[in-house]
């Protein structure tokens, strides 16, 4: 199989190819692309939450922020969509060091945007598959103030990526920390949130998102929210956990944060 074959966007496809040498899937990102990118998980699968059980070292990182990324994308054509749409994905992962190593490869990835909007739809017209500024990832993890990290909040950050302590912080104390409108939330390295002792401080990030998400959806029915054309606000989260076991700890988790999962095994 390759990237394309898959229903990769040919210009992520190219990307990965050109500027990290990466031309060929791995065996679980075959099996997690086919189903769980947009354009060919019409229909009920789309919708699905997946447990992803692989090795470390086996391409698993890709194999969700790309999906994540190509069912972001079209909203980079939107010209009236910024930041203050506030965070649409979440990763999670265990420990500082792998947070910091998947913000790096998810910013390689959004290199990938090309120009800014104002300079209008490129040479092929096809403005729906332009990346913009503003859809940029960002790092909590503690490291910086936690003001400022409510600062970079404040301004919005779309796509997430942060340990599960200070996430569970932002979201019970930073009041700008926009996150209705969250499309995705994906538990890396599941076996070793649970090792570290994060089970509780998942269900309250997963209780804040689901709260969240039910205001939002709330205020878009009753008017008194933006209504982004073809955008289904609607949808609920869609939830993604990676882990090397399938150890009984960790599919208590699973039984908590994913609804009716597909088994993605590699
Ligand atoms: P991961 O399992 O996601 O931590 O990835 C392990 C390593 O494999 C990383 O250094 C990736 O850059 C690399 N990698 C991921 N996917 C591919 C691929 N399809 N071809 C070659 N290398 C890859």
């Amino acid at each position: 199989s390759s990237f394309l074959g898959l229903g990769l966007d040919p210009l992520l496809a190219s990307h990965l190819s050109s500027k990290l040498g990466i031309d060929k899937p791995t065996s679980v990102q075959c099996a997690s692309l086919s189903t769980l990118l947009p354009s060919l998980s019409a229909g009920a699968a789309s919708q699905r939450d997946a447990f992803i059980q692989s090795q470390t070292g086996s391409g698993k990182t890709l194999s969700y922020l790309l999906p994540v990324i190509q069912d972001l994308l079209p909203l980079s054509s939107h010209s009236y969509i910024d930041r203050s749409i506030g965070t649409l994905a979440i990763i999670i992962a265990p420990t500082r060091e792998l947070a910091k190593q998947i913000a790096d490869i998810l910013e390689e990835l959004l290199k990938l945007r090309l120009r800014p909007r104002e300079e209008g739809p490129d040479d092929e017209g096809e403005s729906g598959r332009l990346m913009t500024r503003w859809l940029v990832s960002g790092l909590l993890i503690g490291g910086a103030t936690r003001t400022h990290e409510k600062a970079r909040l404040r301004k919005g950050i779309p796509i997430l990526v942060s340990t599960p302590g200070r996430l569970l912080d932002h979201l019970q104390n930073t009041s700008s920390f926009n996150v209705g409108k969250c499309r995705w939330l994906v538990l890396d390295e599941a076996d070793r949130l649970m090792e570290l002792g994060f089970e509780e401080s998942i269900k309250g990030i997963l209780a804040a998102l689901d709260g969240r998400w039910k205001l939002a959806k709330q205020a878009v029915e009753e008017g008194t929210s933006l209504e982004v054309g073809g955008w289904d606000w609607g949808r609920r989260r869609r939830t993604i956990l990676c882990s090397a076991t399938m150890r009984e700890d960790v599919q208590l988790l699973a039984g908590t944060a994913l609804k009716d999962p597909i088994m993605i095994r590699a």
